[in-house]
């Protein structure tokens, strides 16, 4: 099947792990793991608390909350904290949906007893389809990383509104009034008031609109 997968298989480190993993299977599903598909979207829930947050990090983006909630924009944050195990899960479900990675060739996650190959390499994407509908990130033009500054309580995705002009305090108290479109996250004049809270937006704005962090990584 995959014949040329160049997907970073960068295996994170397997810890001890007690459970003996038998090397070939009698069949797909009669192993110690449980078959991926969408069961396992809901486990290791992304927190969407502020306070999950690394602790510099979360005072910037609580000043940079407050200047946006004065000013009269909403903000809906939708991600802060992703455990590495979620990361672990969205990144290959992703690889294997639509990269065409190979199920068999996936590395473990301790903690993670998921089966990525089904009986059929069919039915193996099919579930890792689901799964990448039920995590929302069909619509990434790359897979979710498995390392990041989300894993690391340094990020946040938030969808950012307003109507009509915004009047938004800089973090040096100044004023920025952005007559700008468009009226969300990716507004340039409002990247540039977040930077100067130290909350920096994705670099490529377009290819994650809802993405802040501590470097725009
Ligand atoms: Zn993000």
């Amino acid at each position: 099947m995959a014949a040329d997968t160049t997907s970073d298989s960068t295996a994170p480190v397997s810890g001890g792990g007690g459970g003996g993993n038998a090397g070939s299977g009698e069949g797909a599903g009669a192993g110690p793991g449980e078959l991926s598909g969408p069961a396992w979207v809901a486990r290791f829930p992304t927190r969407t608390d502020v306070a999950a947050l690394e602790a510099g990090f979360q005072a910037n983006v609580r000043r940079f909350l407050e200047a946006l909630g004065e000013a009269g924009a909403t903000t809906e944050i939708t991600a802060t904290l992703r455990p590495v195990e979620r990361a672990y899960l969205m990144h290959f479900a992703y690889c294997i949906a639509k990269q065409h990675s190979s199920p068999q060739g996936i590395p473990a996650q301790p903690g993670v007893d998921i089966v990525w190959a089904h009986p059929t390499d069919d039915e193996s994407r099919q579930a890792a389809r689901q799964m990448c509908d039920g995590y929302g990130i069909d619509a990434l033009q790359v897979p979710p990383a498995l390392g990041s500054r989300h894993t690391q309580g340094r990020a946040i995705d938030m969808i950012i509104g307003w109507d009509g002009t915004l009047s938004i305090k800089r973090a040096d108290g100044t004023t920025a009034a952005i007559a700008s479109t468009p009226r969300d996250s990716t507004n340039p004049d409002l990247i540039a008031v977040g930077k100067t809270y130290g909350v920096i937006h994705f670099l490529h704005p377009a290819q994650d609109r809802v993405h802040w962090s501590t470097d725009g990584h």
